[in-house]
């Protein structure tokens, strides 16, 4: 079995790709049973592979959450609009641009505004606070991720500066997509919306959720083939964790074996990409983060925000490092990185061909 499975890891090391059915065979067979070698012989191509291209450098993004206002109502989301329970807040520009300040002399050289649909965040106060950002901080990269959106206003957001955008796509499946969000919501439009920012010129990150219910091994392959169409710069993805506020309150958690057996496969098929190591890999084990480095994750992502509005800005439960000032966050992922052999570099980490 484990040399069976072995050939198939080899096979994705070599061409990049595979059939649909053999990797949906792949992911169950280690993620659901004991077949250890070939996790451990995934685990080998995949380190090997990201030393190949990032050597031991691994990139931070610092993450500013600047709303948990939004619209739209995802399942599985602690911060959608139906959950009463949360004290909502909204950063304003200079609250931003002080983040930025601080992140800056910590050695940030890339600022990642994260938020929900909040019809307060305009086209043009976005805009407005992305030129003021790159207007103080010329050498480093805006990232932007307020959802789906017009296509005028993605365009404005370009023109005002903004490199990146992160959407993920959180299931490449149409009734599975359609089974995590509510009926306004439609998996069209949110392919539309990536292809649209991908036209743009921006380096587009996608991504999806592992775990999340009802979903199956073919799901999961489904998204490795997705992205392999839509060759996103970035790819995020994290272990569902339920929120008990949300109708997936009480739904079992994605796993870390699962996760890092997917960040593994996306090293193998998108050797370029920038992967990070999540929090919320970091939330369902103590040295998560670490396993993903290991697994071929080469970006972390630690707060930013105010360490007043963090605990306001709970996508699920149990979420990590809400109590600590930026400045602590750092050193701890400095430690954390160098603790399996890597270094956190000063860079804005953009995509190369
Ligand atoms: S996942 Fe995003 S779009 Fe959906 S409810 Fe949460 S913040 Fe809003």
């Amino acid at each position: 079995m484990a040399d069976r499975l072995c050939q198939m890891i080899d096979r994705i090391y070599e061409y990049g790709q595979a059939d649909k059915e053999i990797l949906a065979a792949l992911i169950e067979e280690i993620c659901c049973f004991e077949n250890n070698d070939a996790l451990e012989y995934l685990r080998q191509l995949a380190y090997k592979t990201a030393h190949k291209y990032f050597g031991n450098r691994i990139y931070t993004r610092g993450l500013i959450e600047c709303t948990n206002i939004c619209r739209n109502d995802c399942l599985y989301c602690g911060i959608r609009k139906s959950n009463q329970k949360i004290e909502r807040y909204r950063l304003d520009k200079e609250d931003i641009l002080d983040c930025c300040e601080e992140g800056y002399a910590l050695g940030f050289r890339t600022f990642v505004l994260q938020g929900g649909e909040d019809g307060a965040y305009t086209p043009s106060f976005v805009a407005d606070v992305v030129k003021s950002i790159k207007e103080n901080y010329g050498n480093c990269a805006v990232t932007l991720s307020f959802g789906e959106q017009e296509s005028d206003t993605y365009r404005l957001w370009k023109e005002a500066g903004a490199d990146r955008y992160l959407l993920r796509h959180e299931t490449a499946n149409k009734r599975h997509y359609e089974s995590l969000h509510p009926s306004w919501m439609s998996y069209e439009n949110r392919v539309r919306c990536l292809y649209n920012l991908k036209e743009l010129g921006y380096q587009v990150g996608s991504g999806f959720m592992v775990g999340s219910p009802y979903q199956t091994p073919l799901h999961l392959a489904e998204d490795l083939l997705f992205l392999t169409e839509l060759k996103p710069h970035m790819i995020g993805i994290g272990p569902f964790i339920p929120h008990k506020d949300t109708p997936f309150a009480g739904m079992a958690s994605g796993t870390l074996k699962q996760t890092l057996v997917m960040i593994g496969l996306l090293r193998l098929m998108f050797p370029k990409a920038l992967i990070p190591s999540t929090t919320s890999l970091g939330t369902i084990a103590p040295d998560g983060r670490e396993q993903g480095f290991l697994y071929g994750a080469n970006v972390v992502m630690p707060n930013l925000s105010p360490v007043a509005v963090r605990k306001k800005y709970m996508l699920y439960d149990n979420k990590i490092c809400t109590g600590e000032e930026s400045a602590q966050c750092r050193s701890c992922l400095d430690l954390r990185v160098k603790s399996v052999g890597f270094e956190l570099v000063v860079d804005r980490g953009d995509y190369k061909e």
